[in-house]
């Protein structure tokens, strides 16, 4: 697809519901589609459509090997729902050599440098064979995601990019678990809003960002998997 069939796709696509956008990309790239979830309620949403809908679509997550305890008795009890695989993709480097090529507690110092490690490099290498990638985010999450498409070109990682609950709100993706029944990380009804690594997530407070948890103290807000440049936005 060129740059003028995406933008029509994804122009034709809006308003569409995500079983409607799933179905759509299964047909428009069989066997070239893939689904990387960190386990979000989001993502967990569309693993139930995607079950529901019988559809045939890899799903993978990024384990970096400093996931919460809920997040991996939450990928198991997934696996077990839907009777289906998420396929582990393990970065290069173990915490341990991380740890002896780059110091201690990476994370701590340099999480950019952490986060392309651990999950940016992974991502890469895991998408490379595909033609389109799904993703879970929504416009209203970040200012930085608020100009996503449904179906959008991915510069970061040069292939389509297909975003199912981009014109969801955090209240429709409730509404859709409460009426289905999907499982959700325990860490949710505690506080944690956005999950990701243990180290750098804490629970968020009344009125806070849902993202403020994430890298707390600092500028950074996301891991660079879903960053969007320049050249993307509009
Ligand atoms: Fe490292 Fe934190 Fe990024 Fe996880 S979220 S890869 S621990 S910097």
């Amino acid at each position: 697809m060129n740059s003028a069939d995406l933008l029509s796709a994804s122009q034709s696509l809006e308003g569409a519901s995500p079983a409607e956008v799933l179905t759509w990309a299964t047909r428009q790239f069989p066997s070239r589609l893939t689904f990387a979830t960190g386990f979000g309620v989001d993502g967990c949403v569309l693993i139930d459509f995607i079950s529901r809908l019988k559809l045939r679509i890899d799903v993978f997550t990024l384990d970096t090997d400093l996931l919460f305890q809920e997040t991996y008795e939450l990928w198991r009890k997934l696996e077990e729902r839907y009777g289906i695989q998420i396929r582990a993709v393990r970065p290069v480097l173990s915490v341990e050599s991380q740890a002896e090529v780059h110091g201690p507690n990476l994370w701590e110092r340099n999480p950019d440098r952490c986060c392309e490690i651990r999950k940016v490099a992974p991502l890469r290498s895991a998408l490379a064979g595909f033609d389109a990638w799904i993703s879970a985010i929504r416009r209203d999450q970040t200012p930085d995601r608020s100009g996503a498409r449904v179906v959008e070109w991915d510069f970061r990682f040069g292939l389509i990019k297909v975003n199912p609950l981009v014109a969801w709100s955090s209240a429709d993706v409730w509404s859709y678990v409460r009426a289905h029944g999907v499982p959700y990380s325990a860490l949710h009804d505690r506080g944690f809003l956005s999950i990701g690594c243990a180290p750098c997530t804490t629970p968020v407070l009344p009125g806070e960002d849902p993202r403020a948890g994430r890298w707390r103290g600092r500028m950074k807000t996301e891991c660079g998997l879903h960053s969007r440049p320049l050249a993307s936005k509009g």
